[in-house]
C-alpha cells in the first residue's frame, strides 16, 4: 500500500497516510485542523527534486521551454 504525503493548506502542516489503491485520487482530511490537504510527490521524489541540478537561475535553470526563459 503507498504512502502519500500530504499538505494541509489550511494550517500548513503535512502528514503522512496510507492510501488503498481503491482510495487513491480522494481527498484526506488534515489530522490537525480538519482542513484540505494537497496530495504531496512522496518523500522520495522530494528528496530527489532537492538534488537535482536545477539551481541557477529561475524557475528552471532557463531551459528551453519553460516560460521564464524569456
Ligand atoms: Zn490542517
Amino acid at each position: 500500500m503507498p504512502v502519500y504525503e500530504y499538505h494541509c493548506v489550511e494550517c500548513a502542516s503535512t502528514f503522512e497516510k496510507l492510501v488503498p489503491m481503491s482510495a487513491n485520487g480522494e481527498p484526506s482530511p488534515c489530522p490537525e485542523c480538519g482542513g484540505r490537504s494537497d496530495k504531496q510527490l512522496s518523500t522520495i521524489s522530494l528528496l530527489g527534486v532537492d538534488s537535482a541540478p536545477s539551481r541557477g537561475g529561475g524557475c528552471c535553470g532557463g531551459g528551453g521551454g519553460c516560460a521564464c526563459s524569456s
